[in-house]
């Protein structure tokens, strides 16, 4: 197969927010996986840019204003002023309000919104932003470690170009803020492999949720056992892709690549390895559709920057050594210092073959009722959210900084922007 043409997306500033001490979601981990995919030499074979910044404007392609200015205003100093909102906006304990939180909300989102008109414009076959993938935002509140939902705002800014966008979710938990927003339409088939049962987060995912009016059947959910090994995970993952692809026929892919569903994570209750995690970036790329891969949850820090150093060599199609490079972060990485170390636990892997054949079934037959191409016909294709004219620098040294330009950038993404025909409707769901 040719060679693929990657655009990466990375702000250096990205890496230097902060949750909290005791915050099990570390933005660090943005520069130490980065560092890994520098040292590799991997940036040499992609298109390295340092993305756009969303505006509140983009963000409220999906959310309300009133969520996304109270995002642009809560600070740690005011926060006193909104006990109100904070609690109207699920904003305080998961998802607290720390210094920049809404300029780091406009980095990620920015870099998925980018990647969406960079694959829109034929730019480049895969499009990556480990920075992204924040799946449990919802239009009115924010939601697991999730203020902004990038991926939905990508997703609708993908669906002026194509037609049938397949989202894939392979995080430990379900992709719930993306499945809801698409739940009522068949532009978007949400495909979700997630941790369910025993109250585990966010509590939804179950198999029967599978998508109401023209998105009936569109919503595909596979509720996994804790303990799911390399072997069982490809043994539902490759079926239910192919039957999804089949019947589907995509023809645009979202990968949300949530490194939670490795061995020994944090909060994790999988058994993956890293190869095994990097198998299904490896089948998703090899099917030649124009790809969008994002990141998403993942609190073993140095096990995501392993993991999603190694998918981003999948993706490049470089063999890379196990050995890691020399880097700054080294000293996370003993006593092996290697990139696939063994992570699988002793954690008894719950799920039977005959309990996943049996939800491999009930989804395949499902999915018999999708019609191939749904009864959307492409209307006249409106303005790119954002003007790929004034962003089209790709960096040469990851690691220089642009100069201020992003208020110029701004400035020309509002400009080509229609706002009146947003759609959205007041529940929470989109209509597209
Ligand atoms: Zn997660």
């Amino acid at each position: 197969m040719a060679s693929k043409r990657i655009a990466y997306f990375y702000d250096p500033d990205v890496g230097n927010f902060h949750y909290g001490p005791l915050h099990p979601m570390k933005p660090q981990r943005l520069s130490i996986t980065h560092s890994l995919v520098f040292h590799y030499g991997l940036h040499k074979k992609m298109q390295v840019y340092h993305p756009y910044r969303a505006s509140a404007h983009d963000m409220c392609r999906f959310h309300s204003d009133e969520y996304i200015d109270f995002l642009q205003r809560v600070t740690p100093q005011n926060i006193q002023n909104y006990t109100k909102l904070l609690s109207l906006f699920n904003v305080g304990d998961d998802c607290p309000v720390f210094d920049g939180l809404f300029d780091f909300c406009s980095m990620y989102t920015g870099a998925s919104l980018e990647s969406a008109v960079k694959l829109n414009n034929d730019h480049c076959d895969i499009a990556i932003n480990w920075s992204g993938g924040l799946h449990h935002a919802k239009k009115f509140e924010a939601s697991g470690f999730c203020y902004v939902n990038d991926i939905v705002i990508a997703i609708l800014e993908l669906l002026k170009y194509h037609s049938r966008v397949l989202y894939v979710d392979i995080d430990i938990h379900h992709g719930d803020g993306v499945q809801e927003a698409f739940y009522l339409t068949d532009r978007v088939m949400t495909l979700s492999f997630h941790k369910y049962g025993n109250y585990f987060f966010p509590g939804t995912g179950d198999m029967y949720e599978m998508g109401a009016e023209s998105g009936k059947y569109y919503s595909v959910n596979v509720p996994l056992r804790e303990g799911i090994d390399d072997e069982m995970y490809m043994h539902v993952f490759k079926p239910v892709m192919q039957s999804v692809l089949d019947f589907y026929r995509p023809n645009c892919i979202v990968l949300q690549c949530g490194a939670d569903s490795l061995g020994c994570d944090r909060l994790g209750c999988f058994n993956l390895s890293i190869k095994g995690h990097g198998d299904c970036v490896k089948f998703v790329k090899d099917l030649g559709i124009p790809l969008l891969v994002l990141g998403g949850g993942g609190y073993t820090v140095r096990n995501v920057a392993r993991c999603w150093c190694y998918e981003t060599s999948v993706l490049t199609a470089e063999e890379i050594s196990n050995e890691l490079p020399y880097n700054e972060y080294l000293a996370y990485f003993a006593p092996d210092f290697s990139l696939n170390p063994e992570i699988s636990t002793k954690q008894e892997n719950l799920n039977t073959k005959q309990y996943l054949d049996s939800i491999k079934q009930f989804i395949h037959e499902n999915l018999r009722h999708v019609a191939h191409a749904p009864s959307v016909e492409m209307q006249d294709i409106p303005p790119d959210l954002i003007n790929l004219e004034t962003i089209d620098h790709p960096e040469t040294d990851p690691d220089v900084r642009n100069n201020g330009d992003e208020e110029r950038r701004a400035e020309h993404a509002n400009e080509y922007y229609d706002g009146e025909t947003d759609q959205d409707k007041e529940d929470g769901f989109l209509d597209v």
